[in-house]
């Protein structure tokens, strides 16, 4: 007889990975922190689907991008319209404000938001195909005092989940009253090493010199801190802006650095950029970056009103968050024979109604062999449930610690359960 032909298993996506029942309590826990602290701040969440139009990202991510360029998960849908699985949320952002005018209603223009993000890149640690990001989008607010503040909310953060030692790097990228003059320098410098360079920064030169500076090649990097830094060409209102924002920085006992080459890879930055980074992360060692945008909207179509925000990655955020030990809190209920059973059922259904969580499982098995089952779960109280009991209406509440047990009533169970 041949074999059988082996199974193929479907495996998960390169670059993609399931979040498992006891990291998902990390992620959740996470999560709340971050949810609680940014409405603790003024932001609501907003949500906007995972596909947008392929055009939304080409204009507001810029065509320059790298994100663009190389990593866009785009396909054409039946109705042969090309569609984008969002690269990153500030465009849809943008989108939403524009086709609700969110603009023209009292709500305060600030928004945030959790979820996946998908990119085509190399995949590696740190590095996904779909990753997850906090997103904070400020709206409508010039003064560099926002951009303080959102610097220090994201400083909070970390210190909430007890992320230590992430350094904050700040910058100034210009506007377009002051970047012409910066990009003609660099473009005149980058030119008297073209040949140096890799050939993804000498298309570079032509394209987006700035870009240069997002390069990893280790002979580009080396070449990039020699040419001219934006900071040195900072247009006056550009420059009491950073200024100014500094000192905020400085108002709130916040600790950085000016990075001159911190000029993020989207091409809608304007003014403040900022990016917080660990050692303790290897080479992708950026758990956030933002900055300011203020053109953005306006180069849509849109209303003509600034913004500003950061993305946080998520799976390098839990990489630093410690874990917590969550022992489990449910109560075990096990029964024997059918009486007993619908027994379970209620009184799971009456400890749920309370708040307490249950577990009932319904695969008929022998007391010793639930009991070992609720164990192995780490549940801290059993209940068991026979035909005595069922008569009795009261039950055998187990306290899976200590292994001691006593006869119960309904409410003293509910009670006990509860003290714990
Ligand atoms: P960006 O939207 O490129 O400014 O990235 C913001 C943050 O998202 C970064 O600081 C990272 O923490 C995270 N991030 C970006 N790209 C990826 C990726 N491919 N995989 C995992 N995290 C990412």
């Amino acid at each position: 007889m041949s074999p059988s032909p082996k199974k193929r298993q479907i495996a998960a996506i390169k670059g993609t990975h399931d979040i498992l029942p006891r990291q998902a309590r990390k992620w959740q826990r996470v999560e709340e922190i971050a949810n609680s602290l940014f409405e603790l701040y003024g932001y609501r969440e907003i949500r906007t689907p995972i596909f947008e139009a392929t055009e939304l990202f080409q204009k507001g991510t810029g065509e320059t991008s790298d994100i663009v360029m190389k990593e866009m998960y785009t396909f054409v849908d039946k109705g042969g319209r090309s569609l984008t699985l969002r690269p990153e949320y500030t465009p849809s952002i943008a989108r939403a404000i524009i086709e609700h005018q969110l603009h023209l209603q009292p709500d305060p223009l600030r928004f945030y938001f959790i979820g996946p993000m998908f990119r085509y890149d190399k995949p590696q640690k740190g590095r996904y195909r779909q990753f997850h990001q906090m997103d904070v989008e400020v709206f409508n607010e010039k003064d560099p005092a926002v951009d303080a503040e959102i610097v220090e909310m994201a400083a909070r953060l970390l210190e909430r989940v007890k992320v230590k030692g992430a350094e904050v790097l700040v910058n100034s990228v210009g506007c377009r009253a002051c970047r012409p003059d910066y990009h003609l320098a660099l473009r005149q410098n980058a030119e008297k090493h073209r040949k140096e360079f890799c050939a993804d920064c000498q298309r570079k030169i032509d394209t987006n010199p700035l870009r240069i500076f997002d390069c990893k090649v280790a002979a580009c990097r080396e070449i990039a801190l020699g040419l001219p830094k934006i900071i040195d060409y900072l247009c006056e209102e550009c420059q009491v802006h950073f200024d100014q924002f500094r000192s905020y920085l400085d108002l709130y006992e916040l600790s950085y650095k000016v990075e001159p080459f911190l000029v993020r890879g989207l091409d809608y930055y304007t003014k403040t950029t900022f990016e917080f980074v660990s050692t303790e992360l290897g080479a992708q060692d950026a758990i956030l970056g933002g900055g300011r945008y203020d053109d953005m909207m306006k180069d849509f179509g849109g209303p003509d009103i600034c913004g500003i925000g950061f993305a946080l990655g998520m799976e390098r955020l839990l990489q630093l968050v410690p874990d917590e030990d969550s022992p489990e809190k449910f109560v075990y209920i096990a029964w024997m024979g059918d009486a007993a059973k619908k027994e379970a059922v209620l009184i799971a259904r009456f400890l749920r109604l309370q708040g307490v969580e249950c577990f009932i499982e319904y695969k008929s098995r022998g007391l010793g062999n639930q009991m070992g089952r609720a164990n192995k779960f780490g549940a801290p109280w059993g209940v068991i449930i026979g035909e005595d009991e069922v008569k009795k209406q009261s039950y055998q509440l187990k306290n899976m610690v200590t292994g001691e047990q006593k006869e119960v009533t309904r409410e003293k169970l509910l009670t006990a359960v509860r003290n714990d």
